[in-house]
């Protein structure tokens, strides 16, 4: 199919500097949690969004030197020839589809602890970043710069900007946002101070100005420097010289740049879920940076309607458009638009499970795409299949994500699926999920999988059929595929986290209950040890319904691990609003007469509340009834014709619904693949240079 002309403007080719952008699809620097010890998987990665059609691929952040080290998070560096040619792998790999590759070099200042490294952080003046979740947390502070540490500074960009040359980057950053080194400058309350990098905004800025000068001097017109920079903070406040610093900033610096990469200051504005923000939430702050500077603007705000991207070009918002997310979930989204194909793009729903990735340490997972990281371990391509040799039929058994997934997969690589749903529509969980306050957008899961089945002709699609094994022993399918999910269980736990049963007795709930309509009396009291989304949001949501809410949990915050996926400040502010009452650090030691005996989990210490009516948010256990019944007939399965009968998703091991998606991917993908084939490549450090001692400037001297 043919472009649609009015996403014209999207293909046109940017100048950035001396180089040129061919198309306006930009991969911005983001996280993949690979670091330079999975080079291999890591250019796997980037290069399939180059494949796809994005016109810049980025990397994450870069150290430049060891006295910016983010561990246990997982950062890169550029250190040293084995890391020029761990980068150089991905640069290759961008460069054959005609994309450039750009690089985040990343000194993160007092808001790292060197732990790694143990080197002591460097910071404008000794003020260090204070997390305050455990995990980011660290205990070592920062100390002042002294002048040869800023000159010391300066020698490490020049010196990694060299490198990244060599390792063949187009665009190089320097990056002066979410409270890194050069950063911490821009603001007074970490720079306070009284040389001629502190006090007046244009002394703050100068190390950014500085830095960007002698990348410049150091790539001469070979690469484009860009200035990556938050705006969130500075946009807040108050200049006599500007309407906000904000826009002092940038006029300061207007034109020294080639490229503005402009964003928000804490990663939950940054990539804020969209539990709590729609497409393009960062505009109101970034606005108005291309009135001020004449060179190109790329920004973020989770794009993936093109008819937005259009608008925010048109509009003279952005000349780049920004995307981390929607780049992950489809690297082929600028491919699909260039084809005429936007009813194909993969969107991505705002869960922030890639971004869980980073925060676990582990490399990049996504919802909408299975395939992420998987390109160069597992060789999983997000738009090609391995055409199967026995295109047997199959049946698959529950058309949640997993189900949905799997057919999805299996009828790419030629089988003849049939996905039987019990319930009158597709969807699984996401069925009742995506009506909780704020998670209409991950609907998107069941909606683009249906819209691609329903396209195919090899797929039969029966909702409103609850199979039994008998009807699955007739139905005659080679492949049978359980797909049935799990459920929440009433289970409650001791104080050493120790199963301790299930509550069952009148008026206790699970959300299986409130999904299937169950009528819940208030006051409810909604006791959440599951800490991800689903205790807030089902607390949330019954504020409908009752007029009093309280929302336990034995954890220290509301959904304590959604922290992972930075909704977990906002879900506090929602609860809030909405009236919900919130007690941590207590666990449910009683529940009769109406009312509930709480305990706080370390001193003990009772409370009681008004409940009629506990919806326990806890543990779910797979729903795997059908696939024991279909076992204890085993011996009836080879004369129905039946080859195989394997669990998928929830109803294997119940997680998130990322990890349901990829189950069922993986399953289709790996069926009649030799054996072996589920132990994926693993990848090596590049390690052909033997190690050296390297300045690190500071008078000390730091093995590398
Ligand atoms: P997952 O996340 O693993 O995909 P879900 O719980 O979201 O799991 O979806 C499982 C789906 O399976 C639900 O929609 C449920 O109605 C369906 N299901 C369960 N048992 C049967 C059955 N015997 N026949 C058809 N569908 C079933
Ligand atoms: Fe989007 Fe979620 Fe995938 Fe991240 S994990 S890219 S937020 S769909």
């Amino acid at each position: 199919m043919a472009r649609h002309s009015r996403f014209d403007l999207l293909f046109e080719p940017v100048r950035i500097g001396p180089v040129t952008a061919p198309n306006r699809f930009y991969a911005v620097p983001h996280a993949s949690g690979m670091t330079n010890t999975m080079p291999r998987m890591r250019a796997g990665f980037r290069e399939m969004k180059a494949e796809g059609g994005w016109g810049v691929v980025c990397t994450g952040y870069v150290s430049v030197h060891p006295t910016s080290d983010d561990s246990p998070l997982p950062y890169a560096t550029l250190w040293d020839q084995n890391d020029i040619r761990a980068h150089a792998m991905m640069t290759d790999a961008v460069h054959k589809h005609g994309a450039l590759a750009g690089i985040e070099l990343w000194h993160g200042g007092g808001s790292v602890s060197n732990k790694t490294s143990r080197l002591p952080p460097l910071s404008p003046s000794g003020v260090s970043w204070m997390a305050t979740h455990v995990g980011f947390m660290g205990n070592q502070r920062s100390r002042a710069m002294e002048p040869g540490d800023i000159r010391n500074l300066l020698l490490w960009q020049a010196e990694a900007a060299r490198k990244a040359r060599s390792a063949g980057f187009d665009i190089i950053y320097v990056y002066a946002g979410m409270g890194y080194l050069p950063y911490e400058f821009l603001l007074p309350e970490w720079n306070q101070r009284t040389d001629e990098y502190g006090g007046s905004m244009a002394n703050r800025v100068r190390i950014v100005r500085e830095l960007l000068e002698v990348t410049r001097d150091a790539v001469g017109d070979t690469c484009a420097v860009a200035l990556r920079i938050s705006l969130e903070e500075l946009r807040a406040r108050h200049s006599d010289r500007a309407a906000s610093e904000a826009h002092e900033v940038v006029e300061l610096l207007a034109d020294v740049p080639d490229l503005w990469d402009v964003k928000m200051d804490s990663s939950p504005t940054d990539c804020s879920p969209s539990r709590f923000t729609g497409e393009g939430s960062h505009e109101p702050v970034i606005d108005f940076v291309k009135q001020i500077t004449k060179k190109p603007v790329v920004g973020v705000g989770r794009f993936t309607s093109p008819d937005t991207m259009v608008s925010q070009i048109k509009r003279g918002v952005l000349d780049l458009i920004g995307g981390a997310r929607p780049s992950i979930a489809d690297p082929f989204l600028p491919r699909k638009i260039n084809e005429g194909r936007e009813q194909d793009i993969r969107e991505c729903i705002g869960c922030n499970i890639c971004i869980s990735s980073w925060h676990d340490s582990v490399p990049v997972r996504c919802t909408q795409n299975p395939t992420a990281g998987e390109e160069w371990r597992r060789g999983w391509h997000p738009e090609r299949f391995a055409t199967t040799a026995s295109p047997s039929s199959v049946l698959i058994v529950g058309g949640g994500p997993a189900g949905l997934e799997c057919a999805l997969t299996f009828a790419r690589r030629g089988y003849s699926v049939s996905l039987a749903e019990g319930a009158d529509n597709f969807g699984g969980r996401l069925r009742f999920e995506s009506t909780l306050p704020g998670l209409a957008t991950w609907g998107r899961v069941l909606d683009w999988r249906l819209g691609q089945l329903q396209r195919l002709p090899n797929v039969t699609l029966y909702a409103g059929n609850e199979l039994s094994v008998t009807d699955i022993l007739e139905l005659e399918h080679q492949r049978v595929v359980v797909a049935t999910g799990a459920r929440w269980t009433r289970m409650l736990y001791s104080t050493l986290e120790l199963p301790v049963g299930e509550l069952e007795q009148a008026y206790v709930y699970t959300p299986d209950d409130v999904a299937a309509g169950a009528y819940i009396d208030g006051p409810i009291v909604v006791f959440d040890y599951d800490n991800y989304y689903m205790g807030s949001a089902i607390a949330e949501h019954l504020t409908q319904f009752a007029d009093s809410v309280t929302y336990v949990t034995p954890a220290g915050h509301v959904s304590a691990w959604a922290v992972m996926t930075n909704e977990q400040p906002q879900v506090h502010r929602a609860l809030a609003h909405a009236g919900v009452e919130v007690v941590t650090l207590s666990r449910v030691v009683k529940f009769e007469l109406g009312e509930l005996v709480i305990a706080n989990l370390f001193t003990g210490e009772e409370r009681r509340l008004l409940c009629r009516s506990l919806v326990i948010v806890g543990a779910r256990m797979a729903r795997d009834d059908l696939y024991q019944a279909l076992l204890a007939r085993r011996q009836e399965l080879a004369p129905a014709g039946i080859l195989s009968v394997d669990r998928i998703g929830d109803a294997l091991a119940p997680g998130a619904i990322a990890h349901a998606v990829h189950s069922g991917h993986r399953y289709a993908r790996e069926l009649d693949c030799p054996p072996g084939a589920e132990l994926y490549r693993r990848d090596s450090p590049i390690v052909e240079d033997p190690p050296r001692l390297y300045d690190d400037g500071s008078g000390e001297r730091a093995a590398v």
